[in-house]
């Protein structure tokens, strides 16, 4: 057993359910001039058999993931843009009501829930420890550290600006494998009546869905009620509510506070029940999630062969992080998949990880409308097909792989 085959938050044993072979780091765009030194890890998946946290079997060094590049920007979506300013209007309302709130989030991205925060006159501050995000978010006149949040972070801040009100942390904590370090950070930090507000993918989400591609290097966790209540206890907090989001995927809003501090909401209960009731936890029910991957990959390469056999054009659309899963695991390259088009300027030019398809700008979509475009963005599907209504009136076709391989 390697050191990293204990969990990283009980060190209990781990035991593998899923492997995806070697896989790159997700958001490793390379040069086509230059792919000799890419970064491979063995991506495999586990379960801890004390406290059931679903976690990755091995750790990516953490200097190799949020650098100053890190391309990802929250707000470029505006659906995003919406959820994290409806958050940000709900807290102003019911949390940070008292004299001289304070607010404190992890990996505050671009700023997108701060800035409603800021915009209220509520201290604040964001912890980045990207170096490009954090600007943005400081040129909107947001306060941001540029760090990593760990426990020496937490006391620092306490310091100098007292106890947090609220710690927020949208699709932050499920990348952190410290999390340890975090979540005491959060216990020294947070004020006796305050509130850590986290949201991030869920796995019961996931195995319902067999939505596999959110399983990359970035997403160390995979978070339940039952793990995440269990991680809390170990360092006196209690989980005291949950929702359930429709972003990404399929989220869930988790809300701690001081153990005891808070009643547990009916909530808490009844989604711990309906994970009991799917068995979620128990091995036979992981082992039919990793068939149902294979089966996905299984016909997605057959779909794409015939299509190419058949003389048709097929682009991907959203070269998005969780596509470096898809497209390595199924072995889909260039000549499946000819390019692919994506937003983000700091990727068009490059290959995509491992797989090294093209990236292109979005306009490239319509030199012509290619008869089918592979859908790596699916959680955006709603907004993205919206956007792209004369692909589908020019005959154009979409094919989606979650929760099984479909032509819309
Ligand atoms: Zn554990």
């Amino acid at each position: 057993m390697s050191a990293t085959s204990r969990c990283r938050v009980c060190a209990g044993s781990l035991a593998e359910f899923f492997d995806f072979g070697r896989q790159p780091l997700s958001d490793a765009f390379v040069r086509p001039d230059d792919f000799a030194d890419e970064f491979f890890v063995r991506l495999a998946v586990g379960i801890c058999e004390s406290c059931t946290m679903v976690q990755l079997m091995e750790e990516i060094p953490r200097d190799r993931m949020f650098h100053e590049d890190y391309p990802y920007v929250s707000s470029g979506s505006a659906v995003m843009r919406a959820h994290f300013e409806k958050l940000a209007r709900r807290l102003l309302a019911t949390e940070l009501t008292g004299e001289d709130p304070f607010v404190v989030e992890l990996g505050c991205n671009d700023g997108v829930m701060l800035k409603a925060i800021a915009d209220a006159g509520v201290r604040h501050l964001g912890v980045e420890p990207s170096g490009g995000v954090a600007e943005m978010a400081h040129a909107k006149g947001i306060r941001v550290r540029k760090d990593f949040f760990e426990e020496t972070t937490a006391r620092d801040i306490l310091a100098t600006d007292g106890r947090a009100d609220v710690i927020y942390a949208a699709n932050t904590l499920c990348h952190i494998p410290y999390i340890e370090s975090i979540l005491r950070g959060v216990t020294a930090l947070l004020a006796p009546t305050g509130v850590f507000v986290f949201e991030d993918p869920y796995f019961s989400e996931i195995v319902e869905r067999t939505s596999f591609d959110q399983i990359y290097d970035e997403h160390f966790y995979f978070f339940t009620v039952r793990a995440v209540q269990a991680m809390a206890a170990r360092f006196d907090l209690e989980l005291v509510d949950v929702e359930r989001l429709p972003v990404h995927g399929g989220e869930v809003r988790y809300t701690l506070a001081h153990a005891g501090a808070r009643t547990p909401t009916a909530a808490v209960a009844e989604l711990l029940a309906d994970e009991n009731k799917r068995n979620l936890a128990a091995m036979p029910t992981l082992k039919g999630f990793a068939r149902n991957v294979e089966r996905i990959r299984d016909d997605l390469v057959a779909l794409l062969r015939d299509l190419r056999d058949d003389g048709k054009r097929v682009v991907g659309y959203g070269a998005t992080a969780k596509s470096a899963t898809v497209t390595n695991y199924c072995g889909i390259g260039p000549e499946l998949v000819p390019f692919v088009c994506d937003t983000t300027v700091a990727k068009q030019g490059k290959l995509t990880p491992g797989s090294h398809i093209p990236v292109r700008e979005p306009s490239a979509f319509a030199e012509p409308y290619p008869d089918y475009a592979l859908l790596f963005a699916w959680n955006h599907a709603e907004e993205i097909m919206a956007k792209e209504r004369a692909f589908r009136e020019a005959g154009g076709k979409w094919i989606l792989y979650v929760p099984e391989v479909h032509v819309v």
